[in-house]
């Protein structure tokens, strides 16, 4: 560790100011912040990093930040590597003249690829030394294998693995052992962690951002012979974080950044077309009473809670599209009259899925209605009954639709918010004028378009009878918000207590629903032995980048349901369960098979209790001795959520919190906090 800390003050060994950023320096930083738990000793580790990327080789700093969030590109660009263990394996394989079968058995006993990596390099005669691997070459590199597509991609793929590991710690001196030190700053295990979708250091965005931030204003200080004040430290973090929520894109952020600086940010990005953010969340409560107790001396407003798919809009007419960003191609989708492009709740790009709604959009805008970003659901609509549908309805649209003509399910948009109106961010106005600027952007079509519908009352009975009859319009339930003043203000990526949602199944003593990651299956018995029969979930806790069991499940399947899930998990076996699952090792507990963390289910569940057998929320302080998971009790399957990645799945504290609410009803109190913590 003493050597690594040095390395880490003096730059690199032949890491020259205007060079590129050698890779292996930025594996000694991963290799420091894997030695430690600490959140500020990893922040200062990656921040006197970013600091030597900074001065020395600024334009490497934006593959830098990627490589360290495990990130090619922002989420909406959809490059994503899709690399699963089979590929990797035969790639370490390949590249180290080992066979697959002793890199089948090395998995085996070690349990983790990026080891496997190591363990079989180091037994590999170096005939020829490669150029060493650099920071932008490694991005350049493994983006050229996420975009590989078509005819005999995934040989491609392997072939661009291949080149990556032969070149890694080609440099490296001394032996690498892998019993010690978790490895060590070795490349290609950071290559394969990489490609694994995981580096496990514990080093979340959030971190890295506030790494990226004191970076920054390190620089600009010493760059006028000063040094800065804690608080210009502190101000420049609150700066990045205000501005990437509205622009979560560090493609835009880091270039405009570093050229104009930090301070500057503000003018140069803000929240625009083509670049979606990421929502604003509501919390959960269990009774009308707990909703006005928390609104007590504040006006609220109540909408009906549609249950279809969150969609973000994003327009910007013809006229105008000069301010459409041209730097991401990729968002844009020509709509008619305009460009526009319509995200998921996850970022990702809807625009094929709903070519319906982007050909009509410019129908549904007032003549002045130039540009927007608009928070809404896109409900199934049934167009003789001319009623929302329910969301299985939608569930069966195809992700896809080439076109509009044969599209089956036609969809209704219910807008509820607006974030950016001609030109202009609103975020920050309060949620009374967003829906005023609302009304007066559009104009409702039936059973195309519509405002949610809404109910400023403030009494028990009003907001009681508003829910049953949401119930009736085949609606979750409602949205209870503020209407005024600051806190009513569009919090990006924030599960708000500003936003509050009754779901009828709250009230009718149902229990919650959770969001749970599938770890593993076991077989099926009796009528069920041809597929899976019972499964193995989990939640996601962000702190430590683990999935840590939760429950098995095998009730609230249909036979049909079960074939189609048996076809889909086959397809992601693998042989181990990953270093990154938290599970029991007692042998009668383990799942007949394991799969990738890929599909998240929502589960709903009569209540939560502590057990030996499970993981979740164990660190979590609920069980004294840290011994005992929380598990759910009569787990039942609802149904899966296309929209959510593994890593937005129920976090394991939200299931602490929901474990501590069921034994004391407590009230929403606290702040906003963010979605993943
Ligand atoms: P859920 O399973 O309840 O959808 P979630 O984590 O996806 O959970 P929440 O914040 O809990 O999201 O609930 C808000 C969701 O409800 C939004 O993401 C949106 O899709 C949907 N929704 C429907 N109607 C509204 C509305 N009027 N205002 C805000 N969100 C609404």
């Amino acid at each position: 560790e003493k050597i690594l800390k040095s390395q880490l003050k003096d730059p690199y060994p032949d890491w020259k100011a205007g060079t590129p950023v050698p890779y292996a320096a930025l594996c000694t930083t991963f290799s420091l912040v894997e030695l430690t738990t600490k959140r500020l000793v990893i922040t200062e580790y990656c921040t006197v990093f970013l600091r030597q990327v900074l001065r020395l080789t600024p334009d490497d700093f934006l593959p830098t930040v990627l490589l360290m969030i495990n990130k090619l590109a922002p989420d909406f660009a959809g490059i994503e590597l899709g690399i699963g263990e089979s590929l990797i394996m035969k790639a370490i394989g390949e590249s180290t003249g080992r066979s697959l079968q002793t890199i089948k058995s090395d998995q085996k006993e070690i349990g983790d690829l990026g080891l496997v990596a190591i363990k079989s390099r180091s037994t590999q005669p170096t005939m020829f030394k490669p150029k060493p691997l650099t920071v932008r070459g490694v991005h350049k590199g493994l983006m050229d294998i996420a975009t590989l597509s078509g005819n005999g991609a995934q040989g491609r793929k392997v072939d661009g693995i291949k080149k990556l590991l032969s070149a890694a710690d080609a440099h490296s001196t001394g032996k690498v052992d892998i019993t010690k030190d978790k490895g060590g700053p070795s490349e290609a295990k950071y290559i394969i962690r990489f490609l694994e979708g995981k580096l496990r250091l514990g080093l979340a965005e959030r971190t890295v951002l506030v790494s990226i931030a004191q970076a920054m204003v390190f620089h600009e200080a010493e760059q006028k012979g000063k040094t800065p004040s804690t608080t210009e430290v502190e101000q420049g973090a609150a700066l990045l974080k205000s501005v990437y929520s509205e622009l979560p894109s560090w493609d835009v952020i880091i270039p405009a950044m570093v050229k104009n600086g930090i301070m500057n940010l503000k003018e140069t990005c803000k929240l625009r077309p083509g670049v979606p953010l990421k929502p604003m969340l509501a919390k959960p409560t269990k009774a009308i009473t707990e909703v006005l107790d928390r609104f007590e001396n504040q006006t609220f407003t109540c909408e009906y809670k549609y249950d279809g798919e969150r969609a973000q809009i994003h327009y910007v007419a013809k006229d105008r599209s000069e301010d459409y960003i041209e730097a991401l191609p990729s968002a844009t989708t020509e709509a008619a009259e305009g460009v526009a492009s319509i995200f998921s709740r996850n970022s990702e790009d809807l625009s094929k899925k709903y070519p319906d709604v982007l050909a009509k959009l410019h129908t549904w805008v007032k003549d002045g209605t130039k540009s927007f970003v608009l928070d809404c659901e896109t409900v199934a609509w049934d167009v003789a009954e001319k009623k929302v549908l329910p969301f299985q309805q939608l569930m069966t649209r195809k992700r896809k639709e080439t076109k509009i003509e044969d599209v089956k399910i036609k969809v209704c948009v219910f807008a509820f918010d607006l974030l950016f109106y001609n030109g202009e961010a609103i975020v920050k106005k309060s949620l009374r004028e967003r829906r005023e600027l609302l009304y007066q952007a559009f104009n409702p079509v039936e059973g195309e378009f519509s405002f949610a519908t809404h109910m400023d009352g403030q009494e028990l009975e009003e907001i009681q009878t508003f829910l049953e009859e949401s119930v009736k319009a085949s609606c979750e339930g409602l949205m209870v918000k503020m209407l005024d003043g600051a806190e009513s203000g569009y919090e990006p990526s924030m599960r708000s207590r500003n936003w509050l949602k009754i779901k009828k199944d709250y009230l009718a003593g149902l229990g919650d629903s959770l969001d749970l990651v599938v770890l593993g299956a076991y077989h099926g018995k009796g009528k069920r032995t041809s597929v899976y029969g019972a499964f193995l979930l989990a939640c996601y806790n962000p702190a430590s980048d683990t999935y840590e069991t939760v429950c098995n499940i095998g009730t609230g399947f249909s036979e049909q349901v079960l074939e189609e899930l048996h076809a889909q998990l086959s397809a992601i076996v693998i042989d181990q369960p990953k270093p990154f699952y938290s599970h029991t090792s007692v042998n009668q507990y383990q799942p007949d098979v394991w799969f990738e963390p890929r599909y998240v289910w929502e589960v709903r569940t009569a209540d939560l209790t502590l057990s030996p057998r499970y993981k979740a929320a164990c660190k979590e302080g609920v069980d004294p001795a840290g011994q005992k998971g929380i598990s759910l009790r009569f787990p039942r399957f609802i149904k899966i959520r296309d929209d959510k990645k593994p890593d937005e799945a129920t976090s394991s504290r939200q299931v602490a919190e929901m474990y501590r609410k069921q034994e004391s009803v407590a009230k929403n109190k606290g702040p906003s906090v963010d979605d993943d913590f």
